[in-house]
């Protein structure tokens, strides 16, 4: 089955085909078939750039006014002469769309097929994911108007993952009238890199879903832990919103919410303005005064000694230190810590300094393996006597998509 993943953001589609089927996803044999992003939707110079095994790299840009229209290019480019695609002739060969749709809410705690009542649904509940939800949901229009009612589309949410945390996790310790009425809990993200982690964590170790006790950290630009005992979600670092949690590259993660109305005042700030402080220019960037993107804060130690850049570094291992070591205390202990997403995959330095001195919680870094461990390579780096196994584990959500709407279309169960 050819399935097309969509992911759309305010600006921006990324898209993939992905050959898949049960046997093949059995193997691990899925083929990526193509793979694209088009940035600036909405304005007149959007830039759609396209790779494909076989083909010529496409690149142009252009006018394109929406997400219908951007899709439109993708359909073109599929059509087009010259594009070459391994079983796909005709836009007949795209057999299923899989769209990341980053809030589910309470209501769907699994990936579901698309229907009007799945998409009233989504529309309802756009308050509770305002910068998301609207993104995603253009397009899903953009898809039914293009595609029609004949080619079968799944939703697949970051949330759903973490359905399964226990209510004393997922409640805030404000009235619970709030929880009641307006659906105030934590629902965390990045669900479908966890859940991807914890298959892949199985394939590796042969262990069974009941005996899956791992911490997954995705730490990319944005950033979250997850605790996974008993293959299942228990406890996760964002939460209402993706803002909580981890220091990140430009969000500030945790912090006492009475900060909020202290610089209101200090700032004569709106709250929309707190907020956009809070959600794009804390973080990394925000301590650093450099920069979101931590290659950056390397070179300026290596090149200038910086110190807030080392402050900066300093910061984001302590915090992701101390979540490992309250989520071992939620876990009653674990058997791995597993790494993945930017940040986790590429920087053996940072996987070091949060991992330095946990010693004594039985967390041990093989320096030979870690360094060794770049983009796209996977497995341990802890040393042969560590307690807790280590591994750097390559996320890939774009195929848990595929995966999930082959799934769903062939009435078959999805994968925990
Ligand atoms: P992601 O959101 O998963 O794509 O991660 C993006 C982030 O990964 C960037 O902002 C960088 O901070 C980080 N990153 C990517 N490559 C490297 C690298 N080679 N060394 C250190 N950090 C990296």
């Amino acid at each position: 089955m050819n399935i097309l993943v969509l992911n759309c953001g305010s600006s921006s589609l990324k898209f993939q085909i992905i050959e898949t089927d049960a046997e093949k996803m059995k193997k691990g044999t899925d083929r990526e078939l193509a793979k694209g992003l088009i940035e600036k939707v909405g304005s007149d110079e959007a830039i759609i750039s396209i790779k494909a095994p076989g083909n010529a790299d496409y690149k142009v840009i252009k006018p394109l006014p929406d997400h219908k229209v951007a899709l439109h290019c993708v359909i073109d480019w599929i059509q087009m002469p010259t594009t070459k695609l391994d079983g796909i002739s005709s836009l007949k060969d795209i057999h299923a769309i899989g769209h990341r749709t980053v809030h589910g809410t309470e209501t769907f705690n699994s990936s579901v097929r698309i229907t009007d009542s799945v998409i009233k649904e989504l529309e309802a509940n756009v308050d509770l994911a305002p910068l998301h939800n609207p993104a995603n949901l253009k397009g899903i229009y953009a898809a039914k108007e293009v595609f029609g009612n004949d080619i079968p589309q799944v939703g697949i949410f970051d949330t759903a993952f973490h359905a399964t945390l226990p209510k004393y996790s997922f409640l805030y310790g404000i009235p619970l009238e709030y929880y009641n009425n307006y659906k105030i809990r934590k629902y965390g993200f990045h669900g479908t890199s966890h859940r991807y982690i914890g298959i892949r964590y199985r394939q590796i170790t042969g262990k069974s879903i009941e005996d899956t006790n791992i911490i997954s950290l995705h730490l990319g630009n944005g950033a979250s832990i997850c605790a996974i005992k008993n293959g299942k979600s228990i406890d996760t670092t964002m939460g209402f919103t993706p803002l909580e949690g981890l220091m990140m590259g430009t969000r500030s993660g945790d912090i006492d919410p009475t900060i909020i109305e202290f610089l209101m005042k200090k700032e004569h700030l709106s709250i929309e303005e707190v907020m956009n402080v809070l959600n794009k220019k804390s973080g990394v960037l925000g301590i650093s005064g450099l920069s979101n993107d931590m290659r950056d804060l390397d070179k300026a130690i290596a090149e200038n000694n910086d110190e807030r850049s080392k402050l900066a570094l300093e910061m984001y291992a302590y915090k992701n230190k101390k979540f490992i070591g309250s989520y071992l205390a939620a876990m009653n202990g674990a058997d791995a810590l597993c790494f993945t997403a930017g940040i986790g995959e590429n920087s053996a330095s940072i996987r070091k300094d949060i991992c330095r001195n946990l010693e004594n919680l039985g967390i041990e870094i093989d320096d030979k393996l870690n360094n060794e461990m770049t983009r796209g390579k996977e497995g341990l780096i802890s040393t042969k006597t560590s307690k807790i196994k280590v591994y750097v584990i390559p996320t890939n959500e774009e195929i848990m998509l595929a995966h999930d709407t082959y799934n769903i279309v062939s009435g078959l169960e999805i994968l925990e």
